[in-house]
Formats: C-alpha cells, sequence, structure tokens
C-alpha cells in the first residue's frame, strides 16, 4: 500500500523530471512491442530472447534485467487457457482422426509459443524497468 501511494505521489508531481516517471502500461506496451521500455525509440533484443546490453537511442542500461523464467512461465499460462478450449471445440466439433491431433496440437502450440515468448519477455522487461526492480533503481 505505501508503495501505491508513493507512485501515485510521484506520478502527479508537476515538477518531477520525465527519467523519475516511469508509467507501467507505457513500459509493458513498449517492452511487448520490442521496443526500449524507457525510450520506445530503439528495439530492445538484439537477437531473439536476448535484450541489446544498453538502448542505443536513450542509453538505458538493459543488462541489469533479471526476467528469468518468468516469461516462459507466462507463455504456458496463457498457451494453456487459448489452447484447451480450442482443442475441446475442435474436437467436439470435427472429431479429428488421432494422428491429425498428435501433429496438429504440438505444433500450434510450439508456434504460438515461440510467436510469444519474445513479446512476454519484452513486457517483463518492461515491468521490472518500471518498478525499479533488480538494478533498474
Ligand atoms: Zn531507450
Amino acid at each position: 500500500m505505501a508503495l501505491r501511494r508513493r507512485t501515485s505521489y510521484i506520478a502527479i508531481m508537476p515538477d518531477t523530471p520525465p527519467a523519475v516517471i516511469r508509467p507501467l502500461r507505457l513500459a509493458l506496451r513498449r517492452g511487448f512491442a520490442g521496443r526500449c521500455p524507457a525510450c520506445g525509440e530503439a528495439k530492445l533484443f538484439g537477437r531473439f530472447l536476448k535484450p541489446v546490453p544498453r538502448c542505443p537511442a536513450c542509453g538505458q542500461d538493459w543488462s541489469h534485467h533479471r526476467a528469468d523464467d518468468l516469461p516462459a512461465y507466462l507463455v504456458i499460462l496463457i498457451l494453456g487457457h487459448l489452447m484447451v478450449p480450442v482443442v475441446v471445440e475442435v474436437n467436439r466439433s470435427f472429431e479429428p482422426g488421432l494422428v491429425v491431433q498428435m501433429i496438429l496440437w504440438p505444433l500450434a502450440a510450439a508456434v504460438l509459443a515461440l510467436a510469444m515468448l519474445q513479446p512476454v519477455k519484452g513486457a517483463v522487461i518492461g515491468l521490472q524497468w518500471a518498478r525499479r526492480m533488480h538494478g533498474f533503481g
């Protein structure tokens, strides 16, 4: 509760420098889009899941992020909630054969997981930056 009050206090101060204010939604959105959560000008990732060490536009150091297993956990959580109803409905409506299902569902899960992993990791890094976790303070 004390943290929430302090964040609101910082956000409404008219003379607070922009570098002090870190809006969570904007950071999440920028990170999800693969852009720097701090400025939104440059790419966050140098490779598939490897963030650039430092933003070339604003100079923010991204070596402090500690996303660890959270992006993979969130992808599994989201993907499970998306795929289970689809699998149940497809099975109920079309009754596909076992071989079709053995190929279709693992392939769909792998493609969707790979597509979701980088955006979710970007959002997690944005969350850590916006909430000053780890070395982002
Ligand atoms: Zn930047």
